[in-house]
């Protein structure tokens, strides 16, 4: 008997089949990472084109063993962050446990952003924030928002900072960032209002860190020019190199000019868990907020990020409407309602993808994990770094580091050498307008092979076209 059809509700044995069905194609799934491809970029003008892919939904349904080889097919182009052997731009994993909290969420399907209607669900999500707080050693009144990741974090951070610090006309409020930091913040000051002058490059230290004196130099002269400095990002790891800018200078200058400190800690974050790690992100507990992405440093399928507020009031502040009449019933729960701290008002029940993976694992199996990618990192470093004609940045601070050719073509030809290969995964960016491959280790499944491909490809290949000069 096919499974689906008219009926909604399967009955339990077909809902135990159509389960089984599913779990059958992703074990086999995941049991085939290794030997699989990790990007593939040939026939996606066909894939495109396949009329099953592409139908419109019939009045009647489909069997779901066609559907599942469809969204296999489906997802069998372009490149897979699950595959070990993704070294490329920030991977994560995607660990399965975290898909089963989903399912199980989901099924369940409790509401959340309010904490009357699912007392218990909320207290766990609650805990998962508190034991985030804890983790960078904020106090007893810091309060936080898991979101979909650290873009709608920073959203939520910058204009708790403008609420708490700037009057309702904003437009000369001023933000403090670097060419280093991700543009997810000058896309929230975007979508904010500010105008494209509010946010200001603070320049760079040699190894790509924020200077502390020019940040305080730029205040003053904004301040003196009239503006209003209210917020300053300081970086945990950037995504081009990795490196974390100095967050206990910037912490010291924030506390002096009575403007707001944000770490983005959407990258390296997660490294507080390590001894190595709490060292590189020393100061990172004087954030008056602070953004993670639980989707890289915890390995957790992409959708996941958190914000952290020093002062939970701000951020409830910054996002309660108080009371509508229609929620009048929800009212009165001691815990958090979650809606008051983002946002969104209906939300998936998020908490339970680091819940349940936290609790079933224990926290030491994620200390491990992200240790051991300190040591492929630092390995890829140093092995890299005796290769002749490879000219590479400082060794990592935490799991990143960038390196080229002496001409961009080389560069470029070498990465795309590399992973035509198939193993392994890099990416490029560009430093100072250089183009450079970047090879950054965070998946959960990446081990010594997949980064003794990645050295033994690029060895070969850097030999190789120095040989074809
Ligand atoms: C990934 C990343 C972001 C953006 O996070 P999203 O989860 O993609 O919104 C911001 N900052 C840094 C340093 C990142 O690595």
């Amino acid at each position: 008997m096919e499974i689906g059809g008219r009926v909604l509700e399967p009955t339990a044995d077909e809902f135990r089949r159509l389960l089984s069905t599913v779990v059958d194609y992703l074990c086999a799934t995941v049991e085939s990472l290794p030997d699989a491809p990790v990007a593939r970029s040939d026939g996606i003008a066909e894939l495109l084109a396949d009329p099953r892919l592409r139908q419109a939904p019939q009045e009647a349904g489909r069997p779901l063993g066609e559907l599942l080889e469809v969204i296999d097919r489906a997802a069998s182009k372009g490149f897979n962050p699950s595959h070990p052997g993704l070294l490329g731009f920030v991977p994560g994993g995607g660990i399965v446990t975290a898909g089963v909290a989903d399912l199980v969420a989901d099924v369940l399907n409790r509401y959340t952003g309010q904490a009357t209607p699912s007392p218990g669900l909320v207290a766990m999500e609650t805990d998962v924030l508190r034991w985030l707080s804890d983790l960078f050693d904020l106090p007893e009144e810091a309060a936080g928002i898991l979101t979909t990741g650290a873009s709608l974090a920073v959203l939520s951070a910058l204009i708790t900072a403008r609420t708490a610090l700037l009057p309702a006309d904003f437009l000369d409020g001023t933000i403090y960032v670097t060419a280093q930091t991700h543009a997810h913040v000058a896309k929230a000051a975007r979508l904010l209002g500010f105008p494209s002058e509010a946010v200001r490059l603070v320049a760079l230290d040699a190894g790509l860190r924020m200077d502390p004196a020019a940040l305080q130099a730029s205040i003053t002269a904004d301040r003196a020019a009239g503006r209003r400095p209210f917020f300053v990002v300081a970086s945990a790891g950037t995504t081009n190199t990795g490196r974390v800018d100095p967050l206990a200078a910037v912490a010291d200058i924030a506390a002096d000019k009575g403007i707001w400190l944000h770490v983005d800690a959407a990258y390296g974050g997660f490294f507080q868990l390590t001894e190595r790690g709490r060292k590189a992100l020393t100061g990172i507990e004087r954030a008056d907020s602070l953004a993670l992405d639980a989707h890289k440093g915890m390995f957790l399928p992409f959708g996941t990020g958190c914000l952290l507020v020093r002062d939970g009031r701000l951020l409830r502040q910054a996002h309660s409407m108080g009371d509508a009449d229609y929620l009048q019933d929800l009212r009165g729960s001691t815990l958090p309602d979650f809606a008051d701290y983002g946002p969104e008002l209906t939300r998936d029940f998020r908490g339970l993808r680091l819940w349940l993976p936290l609790q079933l694992h224990g926290v030491a199996a994620f200390r491990e994990m992200l240790d051991e990618k300190l040591d492929l990192a630092r390995f890829a470093h140093r092995e890299l770094s005796t290769v002749p004609g490879l000219i590479l940045s400082e060794p990592p601070e935490l799991s990143t580091f960038c390196f080229r050719l002496s001409s961009e073509d080389a560069t470029a030809e070498l990465l795309r050498r590399v992973n035509d290969e198939g193993r392994v995964y890099l990416s490029s960016t560009r430093i100072d307008g250089q183009f450079v491959i970047r090879l950054c280790v965070l998946n959960f499944r990446t081990s010594l092979s997949q980064v003794s491909d990645a050295i033994d490809s690029l060895c070969r290949h850097t030999a190789g076209l120095a040989a074809e000069m």
